[in-house]
C-alpha cells in the first residue's frame, strides 16, 4: 500500500448482484479509461449469499484498481455504503449503485460540474437527479415522490427532490460525512445537511440491468422512518402542540363546569370530577410535551454532529 491517494474512488455496495457486477465493472472501467488519472473502485459485498465474493474477488484479481470489501453479514444499503465510504482513498469519490441504475457514464460531467465551468467556483457535492425512472413500478414512483415531499415538509435541511445516493462529492465532504457518528445513516440526507455547494445533474433512472430490487416494501418503510427520524423532531414535538390544546380544553371544561355549578345547573358530583378530569388530562398532556422537548435536545446532542463545518479559511498564518 501506498499513502498516495487515488484522484477517483468510485463505491458501490453491492447484495447478491452476481449478475450485473460484470457488466457494472467493464462500464465503470470504460469510464475511469476515458478520463485516466489513478483511480480505485471499491466494491462492498454486503453478507450476499449468491456468487457476488467470487466475481468481486475475480476483478481484482485482474485489475488492480478493483478492491473487493466483505462485510460480515448484510448491513443493509446505507452502512454497506458506509463501509465502502470508510475504506475509499481518492480525493474524489462516486457513489454509485451497483445495478447500473445511475449510469457511470455521467461521471466526466460531473468532474466538469466539479471542477467548476466558465470561471465560476466548483462544487463540494454534484448529485444527480433523476429525470425519469423507468422501469419501476407505479407503486415505487408514487412512494419515493410522498416520501421526498414529507420529509422535505418536516425538516430544515434542504434534501434535493428525487435524488438517490448517485452522486460525487469531495475528500472534505466525505470526511465530514464520516465524523458524524449517528447510527442509523440517511446519507443523501447527511450530505445535504453538510452543505457548501451543491449542484444537481439531471439523469435518466434505467431499470436495473439485471436481478431485482433489494428494497422490497418493509426495507423501504424502515428506510423512510430512519430517514424521517435522523432528520426531524417534529413528531417527538408533536405531543408539546397536543398537550397545549388539550391543557386549553381541560382548562375551558373546568371554567364551564364550575360556571354550571354556580348557577346550580349540575348534577352532585359531577363538578368536582369534570373540573378534576380537565385540569389532569391537560397537565398530563402538556407534561408529555414537555419531557418531549427535552428529549428532543438529547436526541439531537446525541447525535454528536460536528456544530459547525469550515470550507475553507483565506489570508492570516493558517
Ligand atoms: N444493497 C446493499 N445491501 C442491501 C440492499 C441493497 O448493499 O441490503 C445495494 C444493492 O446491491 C444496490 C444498491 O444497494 O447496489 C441499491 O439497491 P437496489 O438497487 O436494490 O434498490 P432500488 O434501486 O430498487 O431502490
Ligand atoms: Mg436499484
Amino acid at each position: 500500500m501506498t499513502d498516495a491517494r487515488p484522484a477517483l474512488s468510485v463505491v458501490a455496495p453491492c447484495f447478491n448482484e452476481e449478475g450485473v457486477l460484470p457488466e457494472f465493472l467493464r462500464r465503470v472501467t470504460a469510464v475511469l479509461d476515458g478520463i485516466g488519472g489513478t483511480a480505485e473502485i471499491v466494491l462492498v459485498d454486503d453478507g450476499s449469499r449468491d456468487g457476488t465474493w467470487k466475481v468481486m474477488t475475480e476483478e481484482a484479481g485482474r485489475d488492480k484498481r478493483v478492491v473487493a470489501v466483505r462485510l460480515m453479514r448484510n448491513h443493509g444499503h446505507q452502512l454497506a455504503l458506509t463501509a465502502g465510504l470508510t475504506v475509499c482513498r481518492g480525493e474524489r469519490i462516486l457513489i454509485i449503485d451497483a445495478d447500473l441504475q445511475d449510469p457511470p457514464e455521467l461521471l466526466p460531467a460531473m468532474l466538469a460540474l466539479m471542477d467548476g465551468i466558465d470561471g465560476a467556483g466548483g462544487a463540494d457535492v454534484v448529485y444527480g437527479r433523476r429525470r425519469a425512472r423507468e422501469g419501476e413500478s407505479l407503486f415505487k414512483r408514487a412512494t419515493a415522490a410522498a416520501f421526498y415531499r414529507l420529509i422535505g415538509r418536516m425538516t430544515d435541511v434542504e434534501i434535493p427532490l428525487d435524488a438517490g445516493d448517485f452522486r460525487l462529492v469531495t475528500r472534505r465532504v466525505l470526511d465530514v460525512l464520516l465524523a458524524m457518528p449517528e447510527r442509523h445513516r440517511f446519507i443523501r440526507g447527511m450530505v445535504a445537511w453538510i452543505g457548501g455547494r451543491q449542484v444537481a445533474i439531471p439523469y435518466d433512472r434505467k431499470p436495473r440491468a439485471a436481478g431485482e430490487s433489494k428494497y422490497p416494501l418493509g426495507k423501504m418503510i424502515r428506510f423512510a422512518a430512519d430517514a424521517i427520524t435522523a432528520f426531524s423532531v417534529v413528531p417527538l414535538m408533536a405531543s408539546m402542540t397536543i398537550g397545549w390544546i388539550m391543557a386549553l380544553v381541560g382548562f375551558g371544561f373546568t371554567v364551564y363546569s364550575i360556571i354550571g355549578w354556580l348557577l346550580g345547573l349540575n348534577l352532585p358530583g359531577w363538578t368536582s370530577l369534570m373540573a378534576g378530569m380537565g385540569i389532569l388530562g391537560g397537565m398530563q398532556f402538556l407534561m408529555l410535551g414537555i419531557i418531549g422537548a427535552y428529549l428532543g435536545r438529547l436526541y439531537d446532542q446525541s447525535k454528536g454532529r460536528p456544530l459547525f463545518m469550515i470550507r475553507e479559511i483565506v489570508g492570516g498564518d493558517r
